[in-house]
């Protein structure tokens, strides 16, 4: 089977449909629809299957539930928008109890109640083997507000929110059965979707690009560097990661620098930003205790041949530098589903 981003440029060519209320379609976090004159609707979709994405020998349902809808959230977050409505289809395996599947739902609940958001339908099926679910997120955004991916400029900065490479070494901590109560696992079982930081950065024209960090660093920024037809410098040694990760990394045999560049699902938002909204931006959120880092440049790309748009490439366009200037060279850009 081709990567899966080379599935879905693939897919992408099949599909020729179309509607007059579709703004932007596929390639962003979220598709970007008609709503009324002062606002746009966002739509994104996002799926978790059993032994791919959450193994429930560290997972309880209630937790699945939380994680599920937040990471469905987070896309929503990555449009600088709203999340106001989500569907959520199911497919169950015999092995799976009702009051699992309640569970599920609580925690689904949960996670709705504090982002405001109505679940208001889906779909329930047998499964042969896993258990997994497919969330459909509505959302909204002021017209002209919402952060595309293709928006990058030369000269930017690149930006992200929080920690990154957590939620990596905590799934390795479970998977060691190791499963103290710490920010990591936490990270990994509880990850929250950054709506506030979306709003606020919707508000600001010096955001130019935006996404949410689902399959790890290198990978997402990779989609904003084709998108916008830019090349994407980062300096290793400026990642933000959590008190004692390289620690933790040793001890779990990672290697700390490939751990912060490729982990996913830190649901972090990663974001190009005209350097002058740097200081403003930051005291606005220096209240809420959220901590943006800068962490490379947005540069022109003389060594990639694709146009913009161009979904085929996957690391390419970014270009990873250590502490003294070389550079970094990966072997994966982070997760990909398929081999
Ligand atoms: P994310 O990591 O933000 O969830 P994806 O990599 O899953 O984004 O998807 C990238 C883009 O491709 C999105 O616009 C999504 O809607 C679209 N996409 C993914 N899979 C399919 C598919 N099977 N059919 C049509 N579009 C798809
Ligand atoms: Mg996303």
């Amino acid at each position: 089977m081709l990567p899966e981003f080379a599935l879905i440029h693939k897919i992408r060519q099949t599909l020729l449909s179309t509607h007059v209320g579709l703004i932007v379609g596929i390639g962003d976090d979220a598709a970007v629809v008609e709503k009324d004159e002062k606002s746009v609707a966002l739509i994104s979709t996002d799926t978790v299957v059993e032994g791919v994405h959450f193994d429930l020998r560290y997972f309880s349902f209630y937790e699945l539930g939380k994680k599920t809808l937040a990471g469905a959230l987070s896309d929503i977050a990555a449009m600088a928008g709203t999340p106001a409505y989500a569907f959520v289809a199911i497919g169950i395996p015999p092995k799976v109890r009702e009051n699992d599947v309640l569970d599920f739902y609580t925690g689904l609940e949960h996670v709705a109640q504090e982002f405001q958001t109505a679940i208001v339908g889906g779909d329930t099926s047998l499964a042969p083997h896993g258990f997994f679910a497919a969330i459909t997120v509505v959302g909204e955004a002021p017209r002209g507000r919402c952060k595309l991916r293709s928006g990058a400029k030369v000269g930017d900065g690149i930006y992200v929110s929080g920690c990154l490479g957590s939620s990596a070494v905590g799934l390795r901590l479970l998977q060691k059965k190791k499963p103290a109560e710490n920010v990591f696992v936490r990270s990994h079982l509880n990850p929250r979707p950054r709506i506030f930081l979306g709003r606020v950065l919707s508000a600001y024209e010096g955001v130019h690009a935006l996404i949410d960090v689902s399959d790890g660093l290198v990978q997402d920024l990779s989609h904003v560097a084709c998108a916008s037809g830019v090349g994407a410098q980062v300096d290793a040694t400026l990642i933000p990661t959590d008190k004692d990760f390289e620690s933790l990394c040793k001890m779990l045999k990672l290697d700390p620098t490939v751990t912060a560049l490729t982990g996913g699902e830190d649901y972090e938002l990663l974001f190009t930003m005209d350097d002058t909204d740097f200081e403003p931006l930051q005291r606005q959120l220096a209240a809420k205790k959220i901590r943006i880092t800068r962490i490379g440049q947005v540069v022109s790309d003389s060594r990639s041949t694709e146009g913009p748009g161009d979904m085929r490439s996957r690391d390419r366009r970014v270009y990873v530098y250590d502490s003294v200037g070389r550079e970094i060279k990966l072997m994966r850009g982070g997760h990909e589903h398929f081999a």
